[in-house]
């Protein structure tokens, strides 16, 4: 996990309980040696800020560019989006997902929402979404694979059908947090990207 700022122990419980061995990353060599990166819920804006201060923007953006597998929640896939809309002037994107983000896109009605959401990929049981001052995805290029959108249901009004969780290549990235919840099937899918990536290397 990133671990400059955000609710990185609860990604390290829920890696952890997905069967991966979690450990922070704060440098450039603790970076070089794992095999994927979770980018935690937080705020983008500090991340962003934090990444730079210890000299992690580049090497995090090269080791994506290179296909390093990776989960971004909700600051996490703000970090990831190619573009972001209301974010600060100066806020660093790591171009990993060719989308357009909104940032704090619910919370200009509410700070947070709630929500049972069929995701792809994390089988026939919704996934029960927890959103907190959360982005969505406005904009999704052609490589991005949709996984979730806000259902319609009273509480989500204008937000149904918003995409809020996406893939492209090796890089999952959901507005909400799966790692509050206890629900590791998120989690799971990036071991399982991982995962195939060691299966390759051992081949
Ligand atoms: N609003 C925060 C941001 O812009 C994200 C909130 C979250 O991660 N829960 O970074």
């Amino acid at each position: 996990m990133l671990a400059l700022q955000g609710d990185v122990r609860e990604h390290a419980a829920a890696l952890e309980r997905a069967g991966a061995t979690a450990v922070p990353v704060r440098t450039p060599d603790e970076l070089a040696r794992v095999d994927g990166l979770v980018l935690p819920g937080g705020e983008s804006t500090t991340m962003s800020r934090l990444l730079v201060t210890f000299e992690l923007l580049e090497p995090v953006r090269q080791r994506l560019a290179a296909g390093m597998p990776a989960y971004g929640s909700c600051a996490g896939m703000i970090l990831l989006a190619r573009t972001v809309l209301d974010g600060r002037p100066d806020q660093e994107q790591l171009d990993a997902l060719d989308v357009v983000v909104r940032r704090n896109a619910f919370g200009r009605q509410v700070d947070s929402f709630e929500a049972d959401l069929a995701v792809a990929g994390a089988g026939d049981e919704p996934v029960h979404a927890v959103f907190i001052r959360a982005p969505w995805v406005e904009k999704a290029g052609e490589d991005v694979e949709v996984l979730a959108r806000v259902p319609h249901t009273a509480e989500a009004g204008d937000a149904a059908d918003r995409i809020v969780a996406v893939r492209q290549g090796r890089v999952l990235a959901t507005a909400f947090h799966p790692e509050l919840t206890g629900d590791d099937r998120v989690h799971r899918l990036l071991v399982g990207i991982a995962e195939e990536d060691v299966d390759l290397e051992e081949r």
